[in-house]
């Protein structure tokens, strides 16, 4: 089964997160892609094949921070898309740079596997090609075709502090170096909160000095697989010019994130309003659905006694695919196999189905 066509005009995001991690591919028409982060399953590298599928060539190719359920096939995407003879076309490549002077010294205590690889690729390709560095500082503009990205995080003192620790190997949490962008087009905004946290570093207090209005926003990645000490109700207080915004969690089953109990996790976002999704449960990919779902809140309170049937087939799943359509219409949103739309509770379980077709017929 092959991913949805995409509408020419549209500007696209999609969010995959199989049970553990989370890629996200944004396409800015008519054909300018970024590639935020990697996922895989089964030994599938998902970013590999969405690219494969849509005969895309990234311009954009970010690591938003060095945890292994981010980095997954970032280096497989970097070495596909970067030809030694070509460098003219090699896409510019984000990160910040750990410190120290090669790759061993800065991993060392912190850094092992898959996100080790991905330091070592983007490095090596930064330094054949500097005109491919992008050193994510907050506050920088990059374009992505007519679309404009800015970086939201880390703040420099808070980058410089943390870097230190890693430098001198003391403990620090590498999700508050996480890189948060809020991307711009057309007047449309779509805000990816990488692993951004509030607690510890104030991450989302930063951002909003630098950009107040984050509220204002047609689509939020929920940062950190929706874990508490991520949100920030200014961030998730929907504005005037978009009263119903879109939430996108990816699950992170090793934590059991999101968490779904009053005043937790998924349950604080919805709560706020907007429509929320889940490109899956926060279980082992192999236990999910293999049809898109759609659950209320108190379904998911107690998603272990959820069992599926049938359950995955594999890739292409637990996604979401939002397309937004340049004349200010609402987006559509497309649900792969393992995917979740949350039901307010107050529609009830028995007719979250009907729901469901009634979305399905606007689309
Ligand atoms: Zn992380």
């Amino acid at each position: 089964m092959p991913l949805p066509d995409l509408a020419p005009e549209h500007l696209v995001v999609l969010v995959l997160g199989p049970g553990k991690g989370e890629l996200i591919l944004v396409r800015v028409p008519p054909d300018a892609w970024m590639v935020v982060d990697g996922c895989g399953a089964e030994r599938v590298h998902y970013a590999i094949e969405v690219l494969t599928q849509y005969r895309a060539r990234p311009r954009i190719v970010l690591l938003t921070h060095p945890h292994d359920d981010h980095s997954w096939g970032v280096a497989r995407v970097i070495e596909v898309s970067t030809p030694r003879d070509r460098k003219e076309t090699w896409p510019r490549i984000g990160m910040v740079l750990p410190p120290g002077d090669d790759v061993a010294a800065r991993s060392a205590g912190f850094i092992a596997g898959v996100t080790r690889q991905a330091i070592a690729v983007v490095q090596s390709r930064w330094s054949a090609s500097p005109a491919c560095r992008w050193d994510v500082n907050a506050g920088d503009l990059e374009l992505l075709g007519d679309a404009t990205l800015r970086v939201l995080s880390p703040r420099a003192d808070v980058r410089a502090q943390q870097l230190e620790l890693w430098r001198t190997r003391q403990s620090f949490d590498r999700n508050v170096i996480s890189t948060a962008l809020l991307l711009t087009w057309r007047g449309r905004r779509v805000l990816l909160g990488s692993d951004l946290v509030e607690s510890p570093g104030d991450g989302w207090s930063h951002t909003l000095v630098l950009e107040p209005e984050l509220g204002d926003h047609e689509l939020l990645k929920v940062p950190h697989h929706g874990s508490d000490q991520a949100l920030h109700d200014d961030v998730l207080r929907p504005r005037a010019r978009v009263p119903e915004p879109l939430r996108v969690f990816t699950p992170y089953g090793p934590s059991r994130l999101p968490r779904f109990l009053p005043g937790e996790g998924a349950h604080r976002v919805v709560s706020h309003g907007g429509t929320s999704y889940l490109t899956g449960l926060p279980r082992r990919h192999v236990e999910q659905s293999g049809r898109p779902e759609a659950r209320t809140l108190t379904e998911l309170r107690t998603h272990d006694a959820i069992s599926f049937d049938p359950r995955t087939t594999g890739f292409p799943d637990c996604y979401i695919l939002v397309s937004i359509p340049p004349d200010g219409g609402p987006p559509r949103i497309e649900q792969g196999p393992g995917s979740v739309r949350v039901v307010p509770d107050s529609i009830g379980a028995a007719s979250a189905g009907r729901f469901e077709r009634i979305v399905g017929d606007e689309l």
